[in-house]
């Protein structure tokens, strides 16, 4: 299924970056954990963060759509640069809140925990930000999450409540949810770190079918292979900075830096 509405929404340029990040800093209290972070997402560009734990994976796709603010730098979404202004503490603000809004609805997030509303049905989860937030009639939201439901495998679950749910059925109704506001990046952030083993690939196959239709990703995994197989752009995060990038089959056969060949020692 392809996703007519993608080139069509706000004053998007078919030529600028669909994520662009430079020089991003970001400090929590004396803790440095991003020092310097820039990054190009093409458009259809599916590019995976690797690295271990606490190198700022996290924190640097939670600056990237706001839900942590940077300390400084810059981070653009096609083109149009997110307005931020200085907090009075050392930090950054965004200086329009329209605009916060706006860049939100074109960026969707997958988290690692899947964070469905517990009170909603899962069609609930899916109409609840294109009724809500996007202004979109519920009927033709209804129409469309059932679309998005059968592309995740779960036309069957559509009134049931996320509690009900196993993890790899409650992650593809976030990805379902996600891809409700027609996001113009999708960023998952350890998408099947909480999933008991056997259902990991259910996940994994969505993920690799959006990747496949020309979706633009960030992904933060572990699993190394299906990085290898879905991404063309890998890069490796280690305290707070890029220690390494370029695409996966390089990436993974010659690794320059010592940290790097220490890391995929570890996890592969
Ligand atoms: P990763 O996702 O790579 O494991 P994170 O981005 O979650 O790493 O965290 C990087 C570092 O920042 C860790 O040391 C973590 O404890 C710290 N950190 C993350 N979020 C916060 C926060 N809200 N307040 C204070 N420290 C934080
Ligand atoms: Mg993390």
């Amino acid at each position: 299924m392809g996703s007519p509405h993608i080139a069509a929404k706000t004053g998007a340029t078919d030529t600028a970056p669909a994520v662009e990040v430079s020089d991003l800093h970001k400090t929590f209290g004396e803790l440095e954990v991003l020092k310097g972070v820039s990054l190009t997402a093409n458009t259809g560009d599916v590019v995976a963060i690797i690295g271990g734990s606490g190198s700022g994976k996290s924190t640097l796709l939670r600056c990237i759509n706001m839900l942590e603010l940077p300390t400084r730098g810059a981070i653009s979404i096609k083109g149009e640069t997110i307005e931020m202004q200085p907090d009075g503490r050392g930090g950054l603000k965004p200086a329009s809140a329209g605009q916060l809004r706006r860049i939100r609805t074109r960026l969707a997030m997958v988290f690692q925990s899947f964070n469905l509303w517990q009170h909603m049905t899962v069609l609930g989860n899916v109409i609840e930000a294109p009724v809500q937030v996007m202004g979109v009639p519920r009927d033709e939201a209804i129409a469309r999450a059932e679309t998005l439901l059968e592309r995740v495998g779960l036309s069957d679950k559509r009134d049931v409540y996320p509690a009900f749910l196993s993890g790899g059925q409650q992650q593809r109704a976030a990805i379902a949810r996600a891809l409700a506001v027609e996001p113009e990046v999708m960023l998952f952030d350890e998408p099947t770190s909480a999933l008991d083993p056997e259902l990991v690939g259910e996940v994994l196959a969505v993920i690799a079918d959006l990747a496949r239709e020309g979706r633009t990703m960030l992904l933060v995994t572990h699993e190394m292979n299906f990085a290898r197989d879905v991404a063309n752009q890998v890069v490796f995060l280690a305290d707070g900075v890029i220690e390494e990038q370029g695409p996966p089959d390089i990436v993974y056969s010659a690794p320059k830096s010592e940290r790097l060949q220490k890391f995929l020692a570890t996890v592969q």
